[in-house]
């Protein structure tokens, strides 16, 4: 399996579904399933059994479902378009991610 450019704390936007284009923050990344967990988005309603000890009240809450990374675009900081990141090598040979559309690293 290819290895995800995304990092946690990045900026993404959905692709798909009813999400689309929606830009949200990586919360979470399940490496093996090939998925990521974005803030605020891709929301399910989850049942909740009450924790007595976590005094926590049963019910229906929202919660943010995990979303396959072909479905999320990474948004670049600097442009702020959704990209598709590369790779580059520093003169330091330090390997950065850079946005192939303003060529900033990010
Ligand atoms: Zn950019």
């Amino acid at each position: 399996m290819n290895k995800t450019k995304i990092k946690q704390n990045d900026k993404v936007m959905i692709i798909s579904g009813k999400d689309k284009t929606k830009i949200g923050k990586v919360l979470k990344i399940y490496h093996n399933k090939g998925k990521v967990l974005v803030e605020g988005l891709n929301k399910i309603k989850k049942h909740v059994k009450p924790n007595p000890y976590k005094q926590e009240q049963g019910g229906i809450k929202d919660a943010e479902a995990p979303v396959h990374i072909s479905n999320v675009r990474v948004v670049c900081d600097a442009c702020a378009n959704p990209t598709k990141p590369a790779f580059r090598l520093t003169g330091d040979g330090e390997k950065v991610r850079f946005c192939k559309k303003c060529d900033e690293n990010f």
